[in-house]
């Protein structure tokens, strides 16, 4: 057996129960052994994480800048092999890896500059005399909770604002993917974070993450996952009077227009729909096409689909990773039969490939036919399956576009600035693209969405402050 990798609490690392971290494009490769926390060990670490506030808050802004950019050098010095780790655990193809690696080390290259930009504000008071100021304060003691799907940059978009602004935190990684989280903590540590200010326990989310949840030490808690789960942190947060932030599923359309130049709209819809093996939370599962265009699309993205090479995550040329275990599996073609039942016809893909290993390998699914009444186009499938919905025009487009209860990302492929303009403006969406991939690249910008899929302040960029500080006023007669 291979090393066991620890919980890190209270500036040790804390042995227990190993885990295999398996390899989804492998099912025999074992990655490493990972520690599975128990809830004493969640309280630990919230206990350690309450003890070093006392100091950590009250840190030099030159110590957390140059903490977090050495960690973004070191990620970046090392994106080939984490990048590659990345793949292992999670299934995303190599490139993608080392993309999300680079994301991860340029948030934290950015959260270093933000320690020093935190500002605040100065007012005449309305009283003659008085002075008033507003500064912003870390919140307390963070838990972080994260999915399995971006295993690096997520952890390091809430864990990087969160130091930045002198808070201290509790991370629980999902249980599939502790590989990534592990590094940067390691990472973290080796470069200089004092003991207690980061804890990492990995283990189940009914343990570890219901401890967290239960703590009323635990001042603010930022989630990302399912709505399942999410509503379970904002019951928990609301009794214990905690500041909570959500970023949920989506159900995200992207919409084809007849004036779309053809080309754009394959390579948009196919990214936006299959990349990532389509587990990306702005993936698009819903394609809204008008009706000129409808047949000579779906024939061009279905034959576009035909080269999609789905294999080892690793292996060079590789398109489409696979999915990420078993269960997910069974959700992906579960909802591909629930299509057909339906009524949808299968144009593409949809069934299961062998390759030289074992692994989750699932030829990207594409259905036309579809309305938008039907389960496949309302429910999250979080996998390489996607619907398409004609409708009339542009306006038609919009409202089933809108007719859903999530609000992640949208997107449009469109030649005519009317409508785009239109949409940017009408998309009830966190985040709108016009003729790009629904993805959120960009790490200095805000990420999240609305209605049913998020909830609370915005992360990334510097609206993350939003979150990770709490504003005081204070007034003072000179
Ligand atoms: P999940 O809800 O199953 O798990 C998310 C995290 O919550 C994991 O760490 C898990 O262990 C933990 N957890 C589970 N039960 C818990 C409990 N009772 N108490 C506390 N923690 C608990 O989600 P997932 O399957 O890991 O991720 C997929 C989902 O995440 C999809 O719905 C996807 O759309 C969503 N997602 C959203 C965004 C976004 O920014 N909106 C980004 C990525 C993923």
């Amino acid at each position: 057996m291979s090393e066991l990798h620890k919980n890190y609490i209270g500036g040790e690392w804390v042995g227990g129960d190993a885990r295999p971290n398996i390899n989804p494009s492998n099912t025999n490769e074992v990655i490493g052994e990972y520690a599975q926390g128990t809830a004493a060990d969640a309280k630990a670490a919230i206990d350690a994480a309450a003890d070093a506030f006392k100091t950590w808050s009250l840190s030099g802004i030159q110590q957390r800048h140059d903490i977090l950019k050495a960690t973004g050098d070191e990620i970046l010095a090392r994106k080939e092999e984490i990048g590659r780790l990345l793949s292992r655990e999670e299934g995303k193809t190599l490139p993608e890896g080392i993309g999300e690696t680079m994301r991860a080390a340029q948030i934290f290259h950015f959260f270093a500059g933000e320690t020093l930009r935190l500002a605040g504000e100065i007012l005449p008071s309305v009283r003659p005399g008085i002075d008033v100021t507003i500064t912003r304060e870390p919140v307390g003691v963070v838990g972080l909770i994260t999915p399995w799907n971006f295993p690096i940059a997520i952890p390091a978009w809430k864990l990087a604002p969160a130091i930045a602004f002198g808070n201290t935190v509790v991370l629980k990684p999902a249980d599939l993917v502790p590989g990534c989280a592990w590094t940067i903590v390691d990472i973290l540590v080796r470069n200089g974070l004092p003991k207690g200010v980061v804890n990492l326990v990995m283990g189940r989310g009914s343990v570890v993450g219901q401890a967290i949840l239960e703590s009323p030490k635990v001042s603010a808690l930022s989630f990302t996952g399912s709505v399942g789960t999410g509503k379970k942190v904002a019951e928990a947060s609301i009794a214990v009077m905690r500041k909570f932030q959500l970023e949920m599923g989506g159900k995200n359309p992207t919409i084809v227009l007849d004036d779309a130049d053809l080309k754009v709209a394959v390579e948009t819809t196919a990214n936006s729909a299959f990349f990532s093996t389509g587990q990306r939370c702005t993936a698009s599962s819903r394609l809204i096409v008008t009706e000129k265009i409808h047949d000579q699309y779906v024939e061009a993205l279905a034959a576009r689909m035909k080269d999609l090479v789905v294999d080892d995550a690793i292996k060079q040329g590789t398109h489409i990773g696979p999915v990420v275990d078993k269960s997910q599996l069974d959700q992906d073609q579960n909802y591909i039969q629930i299509a057909k039942d339906e009524g949808g016809t299968l144009v593409a893909g949809g069934h299961l490939v062998e390759r030289e290993n074992p692994g989750f390998f699932l030829q990207p699914a594409l259905f036309t036919g579809t309305t938008p009444d039907m389960r496949i186009n309302k429910e999250e499938v979080f996998g390489p399956v996607a619907s398409v919905i004609k409708v009339k025009d542009y306006e038609e487009a919009l409202a089933v576009a809108n007719d859903t209860p999530f609000g992640l990302a949208a997107g449009i492929v469109t030649t005519s600035l009317k409508h785009a303009t239109h949409f940017k403006r009408n998309a009830e969406a966190g985040m709108v693209m016009v003729n790009l991939p629904t993805a959120g690249v960009d790490y200095h910008v805000p990420f999240g969405g609305r209605k049913g899929s998020s909830y609370g302040p915005r992360e990334q960029g510097k609206y993350a402050a939003e979150f990770f500080t709490t504003v005081k006023t204070s007034y003072t007669q000179p």
